[in-house]
């Protein structure tokens, strides 16, 4: 009795044992696939693609329960059908999905949606049955997972559909934030592709002209700089040129055509001068109407020379520009590496200082030469000066006359401005004038020419003295149509003849602003006051314009007349020119007379007026005056 009590108990001890270890054994199995969920999230989320993490759900879910086939059904945000996003394996793909189909057909799935936990249904071929588990977060119904199981299904445990109830959960948030974290990426990709563009964009604009689309100025300065760092480092014989080329008169484009008129000429002469352009060379656009090129080489002067003619050559085309033919002057300052200068800085200011001396001199290009130092030009700081100058009353004019070569009688006075600036002395109109033009001052001072001149006139007059002046004018004066209102202004109140005045204006003048200019010449002719084109030969002479301009001089340019008696050339240019105007009914002038063989050669040549330095240098009024009083017989000359 007692033994059996002994091996009853035994054997209910053993029972509730081994019961105690399927226990342990199924709490052991569930911790060890819990345990292997725990990781499930941290890796799924370094997973980049959707098929390596619908790759890695149905591996996890394969540990917990052995479906034969699993497929993972996605939700179509376009049509909000689910599509098969994921089948394994290959020989089930068929009939997993026409029994998915089927249980869509036939609403399951929503009805699985809506329990959230597995429901399991059977299969068309009774064998098998389907698990579908919606694949939902908070949020969102991402999809479905459907699992193909056999009778096995039976034999899994509760806490396994537990767990598959979580790691499908786990899994519809790593797709959704699979999901924001690929939009975040394109839009990341999205935001770097246009702060990359705007970059680039930036970056062109910092180094390109947007009008010419050349280089712009620190595109051009950066690649001298190069030039000259590689040239220290490389060779002695290795040297920089540094080509400035600036428009003659662009201002005046700008100001009578019109800003889009000013573009447009900067464009074509962009383009012109790209077409000169070759390799190892830049060429941009370094200012408002400024242009320069850097060449390189063993013997860059002699290139540069040549680059400048070349630049010449193309800007003697006319630019067509608003039914207007065009033709602009150029002014080219060459300096080079290391012959001119040691640095970047010093290469800059010498080929600017070299072109302000090519205007100046109006050579159309000059290599920089150490003597333009000593002129004392220094384009910016006279600039600012110049206005003080004006405001400072700097300027006073000198007188030169003219003489009638038939009769030798003084017929006329030509005034030319001085500036005697305080500490730099004596500075030649030739080197502030241009400015004046530039800086838009020009309107100021040619108001002074004008008010001193007849101040002058009527002052003469008061002595007995009555000779015509003659007034040099810009280009910007006879763009504006207030000019002749104010000459008549200035007339009126010394009480003089419109004729005691004359008017010198030269030939790009004309050529720059034709309309505009010549409505405001016509008036001024209607009003009486003689017109000369001074300078003749040196401008773009164009028939034409001699035809329809209201003027009655001509004024042959002093660098034909200079040394005529030596230059045969010269002569004859100085004869044709006597000859023209003529025929046009023109008086012509010949000035820079200076010597005597000049004076008889003009003389036999039946011009009509001589003016220069053999006759007498421009005077200070009083000065002139004397001579004026004292010189009753120029017959000697
Ligand atoms: P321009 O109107 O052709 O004036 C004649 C220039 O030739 C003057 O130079 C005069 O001094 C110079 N000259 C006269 N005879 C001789 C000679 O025999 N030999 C030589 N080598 N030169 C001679 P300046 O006074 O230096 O004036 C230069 C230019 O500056 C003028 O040329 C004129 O275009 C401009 N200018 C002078 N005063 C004024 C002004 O008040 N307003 C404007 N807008 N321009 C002026
Ligand atoms: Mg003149
Ligand atoms: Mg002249």
């Amino acid at each position: 009795m007692q033994e059996k009590n002994y091996s009853d108990k035994l054997e209910e001890l053993e029972t509730r044992l081994s019961h105690q270890q399927e226990i342990n054994r199924f709490t052991l199995d569930a911790l060890e696939l819990a345990a292997s969920l725990i990781d499930f999230q941290p890796r799924i989320s370094t997973l980049e693609s959707p098929s390596l993490i619908l790759d890695e759900i149905c591996n996890r879910i394969s540990r917990l329960i052995d479906f034969k086939a699993m497929g993972i059904y996605l939700v179509d945000e376009q049509d909000n059908d689910f599509y098969p996003a994921y089948l394994t394996p290959a020989k089930y793909h068929d009939f997993l999905d026409q029994e998915t189909r089927r249980l869509i057909d036939q609403y399951f799935f929503p009805w699985a949606m809506r329990e959230k936990r597995p429901v399991m249904l059977a299969a068309s071929d009774k064998d098998n049955s389907l698990v579908l588990h919606v694949l939902s977060t908070n949020t969102r119904t991402r999809g479905m997972f459907v699992g193909l199981i056999g009778s096995e299904a039976y034999a899994v445990p509760d806490v396994s559909w537990g767990l598959l109830t979580i790691l499908l959960s786990s899994s519809a948030n790593a797709l959704e934030s699979y999901e924001l974290y690929k939009l975040f990426r394109e839009s990341n990709i999205n935001l770097k592709k246009i702060v990359q563009e705007r970059t680039r964009e930036l970056e062109n604009q910092a180094s390109y002209d947007r009008l010419t689309l050349l280089p712009n100025r620190d595109m051009v300065f950066k690649s001298l700089e190069k030039q000259i760092r590689w040239c220290l480092n490389t060779n002695e014989a290795c040297q920089a040129a540094f080509i400035l080329m600036d428009l003659d008169m662009f201002k005046e484009v700008n100001e009578s055509l019109g800003h889009k008129a000013g573009d447009r000429l900067l464009v074509q002469t962009g383009k012109r001068l790209q077409e000169l352009t070759g390799e190892g060379s830049t060429l941009g656009r370094v200012g408002g109407d400024e242009f320069a090129m850097v060449v390189t080489g063993t013997c860059v002067k002699d290139d540069a020379v040549k680059m400048a003619g070349r630049m010449i050559q193309a800007m003697t085309r006319p630019f067509e520009l608003q039914g207007q033919s065009l033709l602009l002057d150029v002014s080219i300052g060459i300096a080079i590496f290391p012959e001119h200068g040691k640095n970047l800085g010093q290469i800059l200011s010498r080929a600017d200082m070299a072109m302000y001396a090519a205007k100046r001199m109006k050579t159309g290009y000059a290599v920089y030469d150490p003597k333009f130092e000593s002129s004392g030009i220094n384009r910016l700081n006279l600039m600012s000066e110049l206005k003080k100058g004006l405001d400072k009353d700097q300027m006073t004019l000198y007188f030169q006359p003219k003489i009638d070569l038939a009769s030798k009688k003084v017929c006329g006075l030509e005034a030319l401005i001085r500036w005697h600036h305080p500490t730099r002395g004596f500075i030649p109109p030739g080197d502030f004038i241009p400015l004046a033009e530039q800086g838009g001052l020009i309107r100021e001072l040619s108001s002074r020419v004008i008010r001193m001149s007849t101040r002058q006139i009527r002052h003469w007059m008061a002595l007995g003295i009555n000779i015509p002046v003659s007034i040099n004018l810009s280009v910007r004066d006879i763009q504006d149509n207030k000019l002749p209102d104010q000459i008549a202004s200035a007339i009126e109140e010394y009480n003089l003849a419109p004729s005691s005045l004359e008017l010198e204006i030269t030939e790009s003048a004309f050529m720059t602003a034709p309309n505009k200019g010549l409505r405001t010449l016509n008036k001024l002719n209607d009003m009486g006051i003689p017109m000369s084109i001074d300078d003749f030969g040196t401008g773009h002479s164009s028939m034409a314009y001699l035809r329809d301009l209201p003027v009655k001089i001509l004024k042959i340019d002093r660098s034909f007349v200079m040394d005529m008696d030596k230059n045969d050339n010269n002569r004859k240019i100085v004869k044709s020119i006597i000859d023209l105007g003529h025929n046009l009914d023109l008086k012509v002038v010949a000035e820079g007379v200076e010597n005597q063989k000049s004076l008889e050669m003009l003389e036999n040549l039946g011009c009509d007026l001589a003016q220069g330095f053999f006759i007498l240098k421009p005077l200070p009024s009083e000065e002139l005056t004397d001579w004026l009083q004292k010189t009753t017989d120029l017959q000697k000359l």
